[in-house]
């Protein structure tokens, strides 16, 4: 047994040795093709690899992380944000629900609901200390993340940021998309609203953020305020990243959100961070999601 976990470790070391080629800087110069976009709900696939590697999800720390709820704890078993990822990418962690959206690995896309798709988490809360908006809360154990990451901002003196669209329920998103899709017909309105289920922001571990110096501006102005490019370059720091960014509308399937964060957790924001990645989709080797599937 003791062999055969130290052979995991290594199998996991071997794969951080060897990341993703590219940065942030050079990103733009290098043009690859989007991946295949999704024709059906994608289902991690088991490849063939060595039994101690598929043995990731048998390993005590990893199944008592998981009972636990405790991400750190099962990524840090992992080897890591880098070493999670290439697990999941290699189809050797199927106890990594990619759909689960009460873990920081959670992707949702046109092409894959979360699930259950009526979720809600335990608890939600607004962080304390921060500009607030409409509907200004998130998942209970991530609001010190928040206060955290706006305080340094504020710190490094570029200014103050608020933040609104934190945790919105079932209900309420099949009320927005209603109302959208009633007034504007169906592929106009589900441009601007997604569907119950769709949404990042069901989680609790998403939200649109605004800028607040010198006065409050909406979440649309944010990607022109100074704190912006603050927040490219450090969210990761904090757990956080720009989920839609500018040029992967064809991965994502949504428009260019600079206000929109979406919490990770600090050991994935940091691989994804490290590994240059601008969309979830590539950084856990999904199909694209450039709409829905029917
Ligand atoms: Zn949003």
């Amino acid at each position: 047994m003791v062999a055969l976990a130290v052979a995991a470790v290594a199998g996991i070391g071997g794969a951080l040795a060897a990341p993703r080629q590219g940065s942030s800087q050079n990103a733009a110069e290098i043009v690859t093709p989007p991946p295949p976009a999704a024709t059906a709900i994608p289902v991690p696939t088991r490849s063939e690899v060595p039994l101690a590697e598929v043995a990731l999800c048998d390993r005590p720390e990893v199944q008592a992380g998981l009972a636990a709820g405790d991400d750190s704890a099962v990524i840090g078993a992992a080897g890591g944000g880098e070493g999670l990822r290439q697990a999941v990418i290699r189809g050797i962690a199927p106890c990594i629900d990619l759909r689960d959206p009460s873990h920081v690995w959670f992707v949702v896309n046109k092409a894959m609901p979360m699930e259950p798709i009526d979720y809600a988490p335990a608890d939600w809360v607004a962080p304390s200390n921060v500009p607030l908006g409409n509907l200004a809360a998130v998942r209970t154990d991530i609001a010190p993340t928040v206060t955290a990451m706006f305080e340094a901002s504020v710190a490094a003196g570029t200014g103050r940021i608020g933040m609104q669209n934190g945790y919105r329920g079932y209900s309420v998103q099949q009320r927005i998309h209603n109302d959208r899709v009633a007034s504007l017909g169906k592929e106009a309105g589900e441009r601007l609203a997604a569907r119950p289920g769709y949404s990042e922001h069901q989680s609790g571990i998403a939200m649109d953020v605004f800028g607040c110096t010198p006065g409050c501006s909406s979440s649309e102005q944010f990607g022109t305020t100074a704190t912006y490019q603050w927040v490219v370059e450090h969210s990761w720091e904090f757990g956080w990243i720009i989920r839609y960014e500018d040029g992967q509308t064809p991965i994502t399937g949504y428009d260019p959100e600079a206000w929109h964060l979406r919490y990770i957790g600090p050991e994935l924001a940091a691989a994804y961070h490290a590994g240059g990645f601008h969309t979830l989709e590539e950084f856990f080797g999904l199909p694209a999601a450039p709409g829905y599937l029917d």
